[in-house]
């Protein structure tokens, strides 16, 4: 049945291969959860779980500093809010489409399911591209974007975040227009900055969150992080804040990377040199070669498809912490990080290794937590914004990061424990899918058919 389920899928919008692919991934683990629900099954709950309560597409134009009249394409996918408001974040990347930001949507509806706050699912974006905008046009930009999405969200209804590309700095531009509009200060996006409502630890949460769910699953081996060899890809918001954790955590990491390539340093990439790729991609928004400017011995290797693997992924390691992209991880990569060592995989990145690559770590039975259990303290933590926010309140950084090192400590354990009820334990994949899926699917029961 869910065979015929997926085909459909795919015949319905043969254009999205990204979603195709998510979806795949939740069916493959549902057989046992629906064999144990057929209740479930007479509701069509899979059905209309995967089909996004409402998709919004719009234009959004604006004026480059040279004059030049430019459009982009902006969406949301409100996917499903059957445990709460829409929340999932904005990606702003040439690549987008409408395909990656269902797969987004969807992967979003289970992951917020697991961190135990009432938030549904939802994505949105646009396939603009801040590299190499100037402030003003990124705001220009970002003020376009918002002044059509605000009659679509509301603080009870839909709150975005940020993802690719959409950092700080455009979520301040987008939350200014909202509230101009709107004439109303609300938490209507989160991560904002401290000044205006943002929570602390929000900017970390999704960096820390990995890799105390990495902790998580090195506790059932009785193993923590000291003097272990980590590999970390991409160098924004979720790889700087995993590098920070684990030099805390006492392991060490050797990679970071972004579009261009990666660099590899044997030494470590310590707290003083992860100050420096902060300021490199934060402020002065330059590339991860000049790394090897400032640190010689460290070495750069672009990464341009040209071969059919990606090097970072073939050194020798213990852990690793794919944090750039979706599919950053083929097979070729996964087979090279077991070759490697690597025995440990907590994915900050949405759905960066594909489904074969997945097979692999599972077959090698190495300790794999997929990035909808794995991420989801970003997410986690955006509901602490919402909650402090709604409540006029601020809570402490000790205080936030507590809560979310709590909700970390949940989600590995309602994976696990879901991989045990359903016959495969230490299966993460197939406990997260089943506990999220569980979760909404009662939440939809309860419902009627809305
Ligand atoms: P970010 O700050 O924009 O950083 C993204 C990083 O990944 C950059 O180093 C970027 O390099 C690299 N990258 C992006 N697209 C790439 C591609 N096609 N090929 C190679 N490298 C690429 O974004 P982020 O917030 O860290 O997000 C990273 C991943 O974590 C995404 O999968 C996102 O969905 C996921 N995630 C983020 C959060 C969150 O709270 N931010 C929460 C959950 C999951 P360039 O600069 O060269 O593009």
């Amino acid at each position: 049945m869910l065979e015929e389920l997926y085909q459909k899928v795919i015949a319905k919008d043969p254009d999205q291969p990204e979603f195709h692919q998510a979806v795949k991934e939740v069916l493959e683990s549902l057989e046992p959860v629906l064999d144990k629900h057929p209740e479930l099954k007479a509701e069509k709950i899979v059905e209309r779980i995967i089909e996004p309560e409402r998709v919004i597409m719009f234009r959004v134009p604006w004026t480059a500093d040279n004059g030049e009249v430019m459009v982009n394409r902006g969406f949301r996918v409100e996917f499903n809010s059957a445990i709460g408001p829409y929340k999932g974040g904005l990606r702003f990347h040439p690549s987008v489409n409408l395909g990656i930001l269902k797969f987004l949507g969807f992967e979003q509806v289970f992951k917020n399911a697991l961190t135990g706050i009432p938030i549904g699912g939802g994505k949105g974006g646009s396939d603009f591209d801040p590299k190499g905008k100037s402030d003003r046009e990124v705001m220009r930009f970002c003020q376009s974007f918002m002044s059509e999405l605000f009659r679509h969200i509301g603080p009870s209804t839909d709150v975005p975040a940020g993802d690719i590309g959409v950092g700080g700095r455009e979520i301040g531009y987008m939350f200014g227009q909202y509230k101009k509009l709107r004439n109303e200060w609300c938490g209507i996006l989160t991560g904002k900055g401290l000044s205006y409502g943002g929570s602390l630890i929000r900017p970390e949460a999704t960096g820390y969150g990995a890799v105390y769910f990495g902790e998580e699953m090195l506790k059932t081996r009785s193993e923590t992080y000291k003097d272990k060899i980590c590999l970390v890809s991409g160098s924004g918001n979720v790889a700087q804040y995993t590098t920070e954790k684990i030099n805390e955590l006492g392991g060490k990491v050797v990679t970071l990377s972004d579009s261009g390539g990666y660099i590899y340093d044997e030494e470590g990439i310590c707290d003083q040199k992860l100050a420096f790729v902060m300021d490199l991609k934060n402020v002065r928004r330059g590339r991860i070669k000049e790394f090897i400017d400032k640190y010689p011995n460290a070495v750069y290797t672009p990464v341009d498809g040209s071969i059919d693997y990606n090097p970072l992924w073939n050194h020798k390691a213990e852990c690793a912490f794919p944090s750039a992209t979706q599919n950053e991880i083929n097979a070729k990569d996964a087979q090279n990080l077991i070759n490697n060592g690597v025995y440990m995989i907590s994915e900050g990145a949405n759905m960066p290794t594909v489904p074969e690559g997945i097979n692999i770590y599972l077959d090698n039975k190495i300790l794999f937590g997929l990035g909808k259990a794995a991420n989801a303290g970003g997410v986690a933590t955006s509901g602490l914004e919402m909650s402090q926010n709604s409540g006029f309140t601020s809570w402490t950084r000790e205080e936030v990061d507590s809560k979310l090192h709590n909700i970390m400590i949940n989600i590995h354990a309602q994976a696990l424990e879901a991989s045990q009820k359903y016959g495969d334990p230490g299966n993460y994949v197939l406990g997260a899918n089943a506990a999220g899926f569980m979760k909404v699917a009662d939440a939809m029961m309860a419902q009627g058919v809305v």
